[in-house]
């Protein structure tokens, strides 16, 4: 890839990236299909990312027509790439496998190795003889959701396509990587003030929380809404966060730690509760959950904005979802994408149905919803929350911080990208954003 990054970095032109060889091999985060048993018996907590993620050489496939080949400069750790590095709730060489058995191209996926990685931002290499919009030189970040477009299920919300996937998750050839293989409809134009690594962090969970909230999809946060957000400064939290304050609503952010309260508060989130210090105790056992604490946490909102959260952000799962519900406001809505501490889910369904309450499945965001949430980048309304940066051979590190809980924000991951801070190609419009509000999570680094 070398001549590739020369050439990206000295300013070629499309056409000149377009006569580069494309290597036979590049350098990726993967996990090993022979390996996917070798946490059996452990405990999640120690199930460790850095054993079982590995960077070495993998084979370039061939480009399918309606495919991009895309130099990655950088990407990013999320979930995902946590429970795929944990075969946690399974391996995910079933996905692999299935998407295998749909088509020749899909039938590309299905390798022992699994190259992980669902952000990602670089520059477009090659395109498909079917691709229209995209050509060699362009500067791109890519989302995740990956969908066969002759599908007709696909075509009135892409995320209800029978056969909608996470790219980096449930495909092959991720963007933890030199090099990625996407579908061109998952790619949008990079928001040219930002860094490479700064403009990868943000499509997975900055789509996701748009759609959680913004989309007719799911919630539809109005103007005047009080939105309670569980893990305000994380992936989803802080770009739901910035979502809740545009759009004129009221957010509470839970958060478990002072530094994160601080953090919070600099974002402009004025409501925050630091659930480590409320020790809210929502399972008095494995089996049996304490409508007390529940009350807690609804009178500690109502003492902080007076009244109970039009929305409430899920995605812890098993740990609050009967709180959720519980403090939810009559007529509101809970809006889940995730169960991170369990998803065998139990909440009172007396306090749904009386009071009328919703409870709203959201996953991902389609094109559509992801063009709008990047836009929203480009135009600098909505920041990026990177607070740390790897590069691609610490991947299992980074990928560890984020399964312990011990970051904020995003964690980004150089892959081309020499060191941090390139490929900012509009300067003065970053100044006129600002460089502090910008870096905000950066510089509070976790
Ligand atoms: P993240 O960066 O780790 O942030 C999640 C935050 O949730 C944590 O920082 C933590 O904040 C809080 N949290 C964790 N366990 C909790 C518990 N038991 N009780 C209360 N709060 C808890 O992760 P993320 O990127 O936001 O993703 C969160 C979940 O959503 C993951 O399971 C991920 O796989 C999923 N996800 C789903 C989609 C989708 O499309 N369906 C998209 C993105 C992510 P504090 O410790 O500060 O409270």
């Amino acid at each position: 890839m070398q001549p590739i990054l020369d050439a990206i970095q000295a300013g070629a032109a499309g056409d000149d990236l377009a006569n580069l060889a494309i290597p036979e091999s590049y350098r990726a985060a993967f996990v090993r299909r022979d390996e996917a048993a070798m946490f059996e018996g452990l405990e999640s907590s120690d199930k460790d990312p850095r054993k079982s993620l590995h960077v070495d050489e993998v084979p370039t496939p061939e480009l399918a027509p309606d495919e991009a080949y895309v130099a990655v400069m950088a990407s990013a750790i999320n979930f995902n790439t946590v429970w795929t590095s944990i075969f946690e709730p399974l391996p995910t060489f079933g996905f692999l496998d299935r998407l295998g058995k749909e088509s020749a191209w899909g039938a590309r996926h299905a390798l022992d190795h699994h190259v992980v990685g669902s952000d990602g931002a670089g520059v477009v290499l090659r395109v498909g003889s079917a691709v229209r919009n995209w050509k060699p030189g362009d500067r791109v970040t890519i989302h995740c959701n990956h969908v066969d477009d002759q599908d007709p299920t696909a075509h009135d919300d892409s995320m209800l396509a029978t056969n909608q996937r996470i790219w980096g998750f449930e495909t092959n050839f991720g963007g933890l990587a030199d090099l990625a293989v996407v579908k061109a409809n998952q790619l949008m134009p990079k928001p040219r003030h930002l860094s490479w690594e700064e403009a990868a962090c943000n499509a997975l969970t900055n789509s996701t929380s748009y759609r959680m909230l913004v989309s007719h999809n799911a919630a539809a946060m109005k103007q005047g809404d009080v939105v309670l957000i569980w893990g305000a400064s994380g992936g989803l939290g802080g770009y739901a966060v910035q979502y809740v304050l545009n759009g004129g609503g009221t957010p509470v952010g839970v958060v478990s730690s002072e530094s994160k309260v601080e953090l919070l508060k600099e974002l402009g989130c004025e409501a925050v509760i630091d659930r480590k210090a409320a020790g809210y105790k929502f399972w008095s056992d494995d089996h049996t959950q304490d409508e007390k604490e529940w009350r807690r946490l609804g009178k500690d909102v109502r003492a902080l904005v007076g009244r109970d959260p039009d929305i409430v952000f899920e995605h812890p799962g098993r740990q609050t979802m009967g709180a959720s519900v519980f403090v939810a406001a009559r007529g509101g809505t809970v809006v889940t994408c995730a169960a991170t501490s369990g998803y065998m889910i139990e909440y009172d369904n007396r306090h749904l149905w009386m009071k009328l309450k919703r409870l709203i499945s959201s996953h991902f965001a389609n094109y559509r919803e992801a063009w709008e949430a990047n836009r929203l980048v480009s135009e600098g309304r909505i920041q990026p929350i990177l607070s740390a940066v790897h590069p691609l051979t610490e991947v299992g590190e980074a990928a560890s911080a984020v399964h312990r809980n011990v970051h904020e924000g995003k964690i980004g991951v150089l892959c081309l990208a020499p060191e941090e801070g390139q490929g900012i190609d509009d300067p003065a419009f970053r100044e006129q954003v600002g460089e502090d509000r910008i870096t905000l999570f950066r510089r509070s680094g976790a």
